[in-house]
C-alpha cells in the first residue's frame, strides 16, 4: 500500500496472465527484451493485471478492472489465466470490502484486460446477459474509447468484447469524459487523455498534500517500457505513444511523482531515477 497524503492507493492484481513477447515489444529485438523478461519456448511471458484503489476520505475508486474470469476453457488456456491464483474480487475481500463498496470505476480504456471485472455473467433468469459487477459504481470512460470500442471495422476490434462494457450503458451507470487533455474528476483525482495505445487511452494522476502518482496505464505497462521507444504492438498510435510516454516520464522525474504500471509484476510501484542517460524506475517496496 502507498500513502500519499490523504490518499491510499492499493494494488490489486488480477493476473498473472500471458502475452506473447512480440505483441509486447513491437520492433525491439528479442536479444534486447528477454535480458528483462525472460520467454518459454512459446516465446510467452507473464505479466500482471495491476488494478488500482484508491481510498479518500470516504470514497473508494477502482482504477480498471482486470482480465477477469468470464472466459471459456480455450481462452483460459491462450491467456494462461491460473484458476488457483486470487482475482481482482478476493483482492478486494482481503481489504474487507466487496463490490458494493466501490464507488467508481475508472477504465483507461476499455481492452479486454483492463475491464474483464466491469461485468459479471447475470445469473438470474439465465438469459446469458451480463451486469455491472459494481453495482452502486459510477464508470468513466472516454468518449473516443466508447465509440472507438464499438467500431467492428477497426484494427483493434479483437481486444474489445461489448459483453464488459454495453451493461454499463443499459444499467445507467456510464459516464462519458469529454475533451481533455487533462479532466478533473474530484477528490485529487484527474484523467489524462493521452491517445497513443488507443484515441481514446486515458493515463491518470492522483495528487494529495503535495505528493502526486501517475497512472501510465498501457503507455508504460512494464518498467522495461521505460526506454521511450520501447513500444507494444498493440499501440495504434506508436508516434503519438512515443511523444506522450517521453513527456509523462520526463514531468514525474522533473515532480519527483510516483509511478504506478498496470501490468509489472514486481513490484509495480516504481520511482523514476536518472542515472546518467538512463531513466530507472525504482521499486518504491523492498
Ligand atoms: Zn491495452
Amino acid at each position: 500500500m502507498l500513502r500519499l497524503g490523504r490518499i491510499e492507493i492499493h494494488r490489486l492484481d488480477d493476473g498473472p496472465f500471458v502475452l506473447d513477447g512480440g505483441q509486447m515489444f513491437g520492433t525491439v529485438p528479442k536479444v534486447l527484451w528477454q535480458r528483462e523478461c525472460p520467454a518459454d519456448a512459446d516465446n510467452r511471458f507473464a505479466i500482471a493485471c495491476n488494478c488500482f484503489l484508491l481510498v479518500e476520505g470516504g470514497r473508494r475508486t477502482l482504477v480498471d478492472a482486470g482480465v477477469g474470469r468470464d472466459w471459456d476453457e480455450k481462452s483460459r488456456r491462450i491467456y494462461g489465466l491460473d484458476p488457483a491464483a486470487p482475482t481482482l474480487m478476493d483482492r478486494l475481500g482481503a481489504l474487507g470490502l466487496g463490490p458494493g463498496d466501490i464507488d467508481r470505476v475508472l477504465l483507461t480504456h476499455l481492452h479486454y484486460d483492463h475491464c474483464g471485472w466491469a461485468t459479471v455473467p447475470d445469473g438470474a433468469g439465465g438469459s446469458g446477459g451480463h451486469r455491472p459487477a459494481f453495482p452502486e459504481a459510477e464508470y468513466l470512460v472516454h468518449r473516443l474509447e466508447w465509440d472507438d470500442a464499438h467500431d467492428r471495422e477497426a484494427r483493434a476490434a479483437a481486444s474489445y468484447y461489448e459483453r464488459f462494457f454495453d451493461p454499463l450503458e443499459a444499467a445507467g451507470q456510464l459516464r462519458i469524459l469529454e475533451g481533455g487533455p487533462e479532466i478533473a474528476l474530484g477528490g485529487g483525482l484527474g484523467a489524462l487523455l493521452t491517445g497513443g495505445h488507443t484515441r481514446g487511452h486515458l493515463a491518470w494522476m492522483i495528487e494529495s498534500a503535495g505528493h502526486r502518482a501517475l497512472g501510465l496505464a498501457d503507455l508504460c505497462p512494464l518498467a522495461a517500457h521505460r526506454r521511450a521507444r520501447w513500444l507494444t504492438s498493440f499501440d495504434l498510435y506508436p508516434v503519438e505513444a512515443l511523444a506522450a510516454k517521453r513527456r509523462l516520464l520526463a514531468a514525474a522525474e522533473e515532480g519527483g511523482w510516483e509511478l504506478l504500471l498496470n501490468h509489472e509484476p514486481d513490484r509495480p510501484m516504481r520511482r523514476p531515477v536518472r542515472r546518467g542517460k538512463d531513466l530507472d524506475l525504482d521499486p518504491l517496496e523492498a
